[in-house]
């Protein structure tokens, strides 16, 4: 279909108007020219969900007609790590199945003094990196569709996990995981997945979205696919975009620490003390100019359970400042 409507130039589309067609008028009001040319566009077609009541009709008539459905969440400014999660996806699906990714800067997970505003976002870029992956549905709901009437009184439903969440990320950053179960449960409720991929980047996450499941019976498998690094060992990370030139090396450290604690771990025949390989660490990452430790921590990569000796199987995860920018990094040792 070539478009010829006034303001709109010939042989480019609207995207709103491709995409809605088949389906529910409400379902799409991305608006603005995808200058892209049609058939290129026609070539993966891919539809933009922005309404949750949409979404979840969609869902619930694939459900019906017995349709696979695979779902990352993000939160945009898609790297190769999130790519890999959508091929996993794919893979547990099938060619038959629906893969939905969703982005959604999600206000309730960061603090007042967090960067919420400043956090990347590149919508364009995405919704082209999200159709040649693949994505057969990308849910891109706005805070008044995921929260109406935040205003006191609009939404006062939680969903809080009380053991897992306790310490690392939960510790630093209090209020974290309440977001992310919330919004987790509610997009669960909402694409209704037979599979869910989430990346080992965030550990602690994907192991409290694996008890929420649990614990609140959501009828969905949970994977957790592997962090995917550049070149130098750096995980992938929308918020590796902050990082200066003269920060951007020094974001290995996270890296190489946790590289240390391996050839530690491995090299040794008896457990190590959990306080002293911290400060051996610790003081690996202090030779870094623009690095400052926020936690480091060994514990069981189940449980969570803090380990005071660490041995081979023991998880490592930790937070560090790079400059301004808080990172986050974790592996399994030996
Ligand atoms: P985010 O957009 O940062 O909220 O991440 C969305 C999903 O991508 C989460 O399940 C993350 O754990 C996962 N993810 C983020 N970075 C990576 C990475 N480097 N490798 C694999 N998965 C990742």
């Amino acid at each position: 279909m070539r478009v010829n409507s006034p303001g709109v130039r010939p042989g480019y589309c609207v995207v709103h108007i491709c995409i809605v067609q088949d389906y529910e008028q409400e379902a799409v009001h991305v608006g603005g020219l995808d200058r892209r040319p049609f058939l290129q566009l026609h070539s993966a077609p891919m539809r933009i969900v922005t309404s949750t009541a949409a979404m979840q009709r969609l869902a619930l008539r694939w459900r019906r007609a017995g349709t696979r459905v695979g779902f990352v969440p993000t939160m945009g400014y898609l790297h190769d790590g999130h790519l890999s999660l959508l091929s996993r996806a794919r893979r547990l699906v099938g060619k038959r199945g629906i893969i939905v990714a969703s982005i959604y800067v999600n206000p309730a997970q960061f603090a007042p003094t967090e960067d919420l505003s400043a956090y990347p976002r590149d919508l364009e870029r995405d919704r082209v990196l999200c159709r040649k992956a693949g994505v057969d549905v990308l849910f891109l709901p706005s805070d008044a569709e995921m929260y109406p009437g935040r205003a006191p009184g609009g939404h006062s439903t939680h969903v809080i996990e009380e053991q897992l969440s306790q310490g690392m990320e939960g510790g630093a950053r209090p209020t974290h995981f309440r977001g992310v179960t919330t919004v987790v449960a509610k997009l669960f409720n909402l694409v209704l997945p037979d599979v869910a991929v989430f990346g080992a980047k965030d550990w602690q996450q994907a192991a409290i979205i694996r008890r929420m499941t649990r614990d609140l019976n959501f009828p969905l498998r949970l994977v957790v696919a592997p962090t995917r690094r550049e070149k130098d060992g750096l995980a992938m990370s929308s918020r590796n975009k902050y990082l200066s030139a003269e920060e951007r090396p020094q974001a290995t450290i996270l890296w190489r620490a946790l590289k240390l604690a391996k050839e530690v771990v491995t090299s040794s025949r008896t457990p190590n003390y959990a306080d002293v390989l911290k400060s051996e660490l610790a003081a690996l990452i202090a030779t870094q100019p623009a690095a400052r430790l926020d936690y480091l921590e060994f514990f069981d990569g189940e449980t969570l359970q803090p380990a005071t000796a660490v041995t081979r199987g023991a998880h490592m995860a930790l937070a560090v400042f790079i400059g301004r920018t808080r990172l986050i990094d974790n592996a399994v040792l030996g």
